[in-house]
């Protein structure tokens, strides 16, 4: 897939408006505790900015819903950008109001305006072509480096693609690199080739395990999806998590895996709990010998031992979705051994999912992946194979790649 470059526009000089992905958490104290997305989308920003560009910046943060509500302020993210930035972030009163519009209006070089939260607005969601106009009318160029919510057709992502030729609007670095390495995972990855994937449910990742099977050498389950396939296996699994509609769904996936000589592994043992609590009573029981009553919450050590010799000889790992509730330090243990291990492979390791990328990092061992993708919802929906509608409108229309 070829996207629309940035490096490709006249932006000198330029006024500039960037969709980014500052959608960051926050602790209770309204510090951000993780500013990953915000030094993401700096080697943009910079780049414009060296051409001496006007940079008007635009994001969302949380869920408000279309109403101004103040926690959701990107108040804070103005500040981590200046340090980031070294430089003077001005935000904005709100987003396309008279007073906004004036300053993006009026907007000198080198300066940077970061508007209010997006979803302050009520329109940015329902992808309202009048709020993707008024968006559109602040910039001469149209960058998407918003990942994380490419996937969403919403006004700044969506609808404001349409008020810019191709010669105006690109993909930014960060939503390039992005696509392009899921692209080359999906494409041309370097065999053998692996998925973990984990997480509470099959039915979130069902798609994606379908499209992936046909690409992969081997697959690894783990966390609450994999009691479904063991419940279709047969095998008593007590209180776990379970999609009982799916179970049918299960089956194909195991006998498709099997008929394209696909290896399916299955924890063999897990950490059982009475209780869905950090302090319940628990201890380590076979897969097949869940007590009733009981829920596995995380795969056991002989799992761990088992994927770590499957995952000795692959050269790709693609990890989607925690082996077990990693919240709780009593079942993370699953999830950091494996975590650990793959970060210690010499195979290319990427994480897909914010709370596998969350999970990396409360382990530290980040630093070590390949590449970490800053989109959870996006990054499964380039693995089920969609086309996702914040990058379809950016990538090179065929008549021009003659
Ligand atoms: P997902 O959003 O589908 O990737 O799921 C992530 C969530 O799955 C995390 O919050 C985990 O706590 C949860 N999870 C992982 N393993 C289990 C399990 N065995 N039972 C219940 N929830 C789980």
């Amino acid at each position: 897939m070829e996207l629309l470059h940035l490096k490709k526009l006249d932006l000198a000089n330029k006024k500039v408006f960037i969709r980014c992905d500052f959608n960051v958490p926050m602790d209770e104290f309204g510090n951000i505790s993780d500013d990953r997305r915000i030094r993401s989308a700096i080697s943009t920003i910079n780049y414009c900015l060296d051409l001496d560009c006007a940079v008007i910046l635009a994001s969302h943060l949380g869920r408000p819903k279309g109403e101004v509500v103040e926690k959701y302020s990107l108040a804070p993210v103005a500040r981590r950008l200046q340090q980031l930035l070294k430089r003077h972030v001005e935000l904005a009163p709100g987003i396309v109001d008279d007073a906004t519009l004036k300053l993006a209006a009026d907007l000198p070089r080198h300066e940077v305006l970061l508007l209010e939260n997006l979803r302050f607005e009520p329109g940015e969601t329902k992808d309202d072509a009048e709020l993707s106009r008024k968006l559109a009318s602040m910039a001469e160029f149209y960058v998407n480096d918003a990942f994380g919510v490419s996937h969403r057709a919403h006004a700044s992502v969506h609808g404001i693609t349409k008020f810019f030729d191709t010669k105006h609007k690109a993909a930014g670095f960060l939503l390039e690199r992005e696509v392009q390495y899921f692209g080359k995972l999906m494409g041309s990855p370097v065999r053998p080739f692996a998925v973990i994937v984990g997480g509470s449910k099959v039915s979130g990742k069902l798609e994606a395990l379908v499209n992936l099977l046909p690409k992969v050498d081997k697959v690894f389950i783990g966390g609450g999806m994999a009691f479904t396939f063991l419940k279709q296996m047969g095998y008593e699994i007590g209180a776990s998590l379970v999609e009982d509609e799916l179970l049918e769904e299960a089956q194909k996936i195991m006998d498709e895996a099997k008929k394209l000589g696909v290896k399916f592994y299955l924890p063999i043992d897990v950490v059982a709990a009475q209780t869905f609590s950090e302090d319940s009573v628990s201890k380590i029981v076979t897969a097949q010998e869940i007590p009733d009553e009981w829920m596995g919450l995380d795969i056991g050590p002989a799992t761990v031992r088992l994927y770590r010799e499957g995952l000795n000889d692959v050269q790709t790992i693609l990890w989607n979705g925690p082996m077990g509730v990693y919240e709780m330090d009593k079942f993370a243990r699953g999830s950091s051994k494996i975590a650990h291990f793959v970060a210690d492979s010499y195979s290319t390791t990427v994480v897909g999912g914010g709370d596998t990328a969350d999970l990396v990092q409360r382990v530290g061992v980040d630093d070590d992946m390949s590449f970490i993708s800053t989109g959870g919802g996006a990054s499964l929906e380039l693995l089920e194979g969609k086309v996702l509608p914040g990058v379809e409108p950016l990538m090179v229309p065929k008549t021009e790649k003659e």
